[in-house]
This record gives C-alpha cells, structure tokens and sequence, in this order.
C-alpha cells in the first residue's frame, strides 16, 4: 500500500462537526500507528529537504508533525501560536473566520531575516490561518518559502490565498 492509501484508511471522517455541513478529519490515529507517522515525517520531510533553514509549526497540530520534520532536516523548530500565550516581545497577525477574527503570535528574535521557512499545519481549509503565519514570518524579514499539509481540502481553495507568497505547496493528501 502507498502512503496516500494507508492515510485513507487511518484518518477519521466525522460528518456535521464542527457544525453541520463540514467534515471533520481526525488525524490522531496515525499517532497509534508509528511505522506510519514515520512515512509521514519521511515523506514531508523529503518535499522540503535542502530548501528551508527553518521549520514553523501552528499551534496545535502543526507541532505534532513539525518538530519531528524540523529534527529530520536538522534546521531549527519555531513556534506559532494562538493568541495570549507567549510573553513580550512577540509579533502577532490577526485573520478572519468564519464567525469573527483570530489572532496568532510568534517570539520574536528565534527568526532570522532572509532564512527560507518552511511553515506546516496539519490541515489547509480556506488558508486564513497559514495566510498569517506567512505574514508573521516576513514581518520579521524571513522568507515564507514553502507550505505543507497533511491534508488539502481543495474547494475551499486555500492555495489560490497562498500565492501572493511564491511559495512551493504541498499536501500528500488533496480532497
Ligand atoms: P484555514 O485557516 O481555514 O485554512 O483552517 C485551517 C486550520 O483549521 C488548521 O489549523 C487546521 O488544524 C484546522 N482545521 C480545519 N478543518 C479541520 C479538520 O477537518 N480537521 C482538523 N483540523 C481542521
């Protein structure tokens, strides 16, 4: 079985949550499996080998894959995080939802300007979330060079709001 199968059949669809009308994928089963989060690491992993400097993972998930690729590549790990918990200095970006806005925050002085980023999340929805921890990177002067994802979910078209970046994206698993 390739990867994409064995992520088929070990991430759970759970219909109408959050809210009626949107399926919700689990990805915590691949933590009972770890021959598989090691293809997983391996895999995103190679996508970004030799192009970043640096690996940004978003709170939560994003840390559960992110570190371990950051390890894997043996380039430094940052942190983004939600709102109110990291104290000053810090830069922060603030996004829309779909009721409301949100808000996320980096350390400041772990980046350092022109360093080539890799920032990962373990989901792309409409890419608001990724979209400011893009902004956040080169606030600082670092470069958000590249994009991935456990799972892409393509009508929402996230891609389309990470262009203006120039980055290269991927996700080993497109809905
Ligand atoms: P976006 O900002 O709309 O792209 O939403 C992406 C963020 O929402 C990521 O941080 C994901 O972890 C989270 N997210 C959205 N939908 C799901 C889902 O179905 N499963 C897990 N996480 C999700």
């Amino acid at each position: 079985h390739t990867l994409i199968e064995k992520l088929e059949k070990t991430i759970e669809n759970i219909p109408d949550f959050p809210i009626e009308g949107i399926q919700f994928k689990d990805i915590t089963p691949i933590f009972l499996d770890p021959k598989l989060y090691e293809e997983v690491i391996e895999d995103l992993a190679n996508f970004s080998r030799g192009k970043v400097d640096v690996v940004c993972g978003i709170e939560s998930r994003g840390y559960l894959f992110g570190i371990a690729i950051a390890v894997a590549l043996e380039v430094p790990f940052v942190l983004i995080r939600k709102k109110g918990k990291l104290p000053p200095p810090f830069v922060s970006e603030k996004y829309a939802l779909e009721y409301g806005t949100a808000e996320i925050e980096m350390k400041t002085g772990q980046l350092k300007p022109g360093q080539r980023v890799l920032i990962h999340d373990d989901l792309l929805a409409t890419g608001g979330t990724t979209e400011a921890a893009a902004k956040l990177v080169e606030k600082q002067g670092a470069i958000a060079s590249q994009f991935s994802f456990l799972i892409g979910l393509k009508d929402l078209h996230g891609e389309k709001k990470l262009e203006q970046f120039n980055a290269e994206v991927y996700s080993i698993l497109n809905y």
